[in-house]
């Protein structure tokens, strides 16, 4: 019997549901008859896992929301597998040879480990140039960067949020309400605004992927706040000055100077270990937008999560690329795997995105129809939807293998690349 790896970097949305489908559903697919098993190496720089939905009131006050919420261990939610089927290796992957089919590792303890895989799951996100809201090396790193955040906000008389979409309005809606409180139900602005808070926007409007009506009312809420708009400018450099403060370069050729800077332009790819001939011009992992193979890194090898190149990112689309990428997996590893159709995704490009402004408030859309503040509220408003990451850590949310129906006729369109 030869045990061979499938080994699955990065361990957040993507990389803790492919390792928990692939226990779950691929393992326990293998015949015995083929002289072969399979055992899951999960390879993440953190011991832990970090919830960074929640990151926009995480990084105002830790009690508006503790790290019990938003931080979970890895290693014990994979402790009720069978002994020597699951690995986990607290590390960052800094090369992978595909044609030797392998991962350089560097182990957070020093070393340098060469893990051979038959299958490789590349999950390794994205980081956004504000560190509060990214995935750190430690849980002891991302509690810093919260905490200094949190220590110089409560003092803050301007704040500048660089960046309109969602992560920007809802940070400039968290600390708004922080600072200047929360607004009386009929009031139209705070009545004694403690601090100025300004979101520079590149657009024309904020969150980009929704109606123009939804973005107005974004900015209504932003008001109420105390929050302001600077639309169709971008920031160009940042100073940090002497006194601690930050001047802010403009591309309409004017400064501004706030007690706190906020980067909130989107996010950088994770993949700088990763060969360039796999990657497109934006550095996101190439792959066949249907199923989510990486064809040019050779057979078994896949891409979930905000890395590939085939979503315009975000945890819905994620969620539904693991079975997708994980029975083209088992189809793979299968003896039969000739005559086996191809599971194939689809991207959901319908308007969806839900966004609180701050406690109260929220503006969104849920498969194209706008939804009330209210219902932002319901579901992210209130907690950020940390009450979802338990099951995700601990596999229970693919507890069930996903049903499909193969399409015969719906064929793999092989060379499309995704369009991010
Ligand atoms: C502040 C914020 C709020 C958000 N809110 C929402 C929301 O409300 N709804 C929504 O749908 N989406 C939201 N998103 C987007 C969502 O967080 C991402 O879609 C999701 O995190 C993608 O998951 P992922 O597993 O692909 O990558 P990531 O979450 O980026 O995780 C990548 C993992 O890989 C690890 N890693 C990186 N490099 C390596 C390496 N070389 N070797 C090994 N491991 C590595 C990282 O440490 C990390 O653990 C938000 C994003 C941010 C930043």
């Amino acid at each position: 019997m030869t045990t061979e790896t499938i080994l699955v970097l990065g361990g957040s949305f993507a990389g803790l549901s492919a390792a928990h489908y692939a226990l779950k559903h691929v393992l326990p697919s293998v015949p015995k008859s083929e002289g072969k098993t399979y055992t899951v190496t999960l390879v993440n720089p953190s011991p832990d896992f970090y919830w960074r939905v929640a990151g926009p009131r995480a990084c105002v006050d830790k009690d508006l929301l503790p790290s019990s919420k938003y931080l979970y261990p890895i290693a014990p939610a994979f402790s009720s597998y069978p002994k020597g089927q699951f690995t986990f290796i607290l590390g960052t992957a800094t090369a992978v040879d595909t044609a030797a089919k392998t991962a350089t590792i560097s182990t957070t303890e020093g070393s340098v480990q060469t893990i051979p895989y038959k299958a490789l799951i590349i999950a390794t996100g994205t980081s956004t140039p504000a560190p509060m809201f990214s995935a750190r090396a430690t849980k002891e790193e991302l509690t810093a960067a919260l905490s200094s955040f949190q220590k110089a906000l409560p003092s803050a008389k301007s704040v500048i949020i660089a960046g309109g979409g969602p992560v920007g309005v809802e940070t400039a809606g968290e600390i708004a309400e922080f600072l200047n409180g929360t607004p009386g139900f009929f009031s139209s602005k705070p009545a004694h605004p403690k601090a100025v808070v300004t979101i520079i926007s590149g657009d024309g409007k904020l969150l980009p992927i929704l109606r123009p009506a939804i973005s107005k009312q974004a900015e209504k809420f932003l008001h109420r706040l105390g929050a302001e708009v600077i639309y169709s400018t971008r920031v160009t450099g940042t100073t940090v000055e002497a006194d601690g403060k930050t001047t802010v370069a403009l591309s309409d050729g004017k400064t501004m100077t706030a007690d706190i800077y906020v980067d909130a332009t989107g996010v950088r790819p994770n993949t700088s270990y990763l060969p360039s001939t796999l990657l497109n011009e934006k550095g996101y992992v190439l792959c066949n937008s249907s199923t989510l193979r990486v064809d040019a890194a050779g057979p078994l090898v896949y891409v979930i999560g905000d890395a590939g190149s085939y979503t315009r990112g975000g945890v819905m689309d994620c969620y539904d690329a693991v079975p997708v990428a994980l029975t083209n997996l088992k189809k793979d590893l299968s003896p039969n795997a000739a005559s086996l159709p191809d599971r194939t995704y689809k991207q959901n490009t319908v308007e969806q995105q839900i966004v609180p402004v701050g406690r109260g408030k929220g503006v969104g859309a849920v498969l194209g129809w706008k939804v009330p503040s209210w219902f932002v509220w319901a579901i992210k408003g209130r907690d950020y939807m940390c009450s979802m990451a338990p099951d995700l850590v601990s596999g229970k949310k693919w507890a069930k293998e996903v049903a499909w129906k193969p399409q015969p006729t719906v064929q793999a369109k092989a060379g499309s690349q995704g369009g991010k």
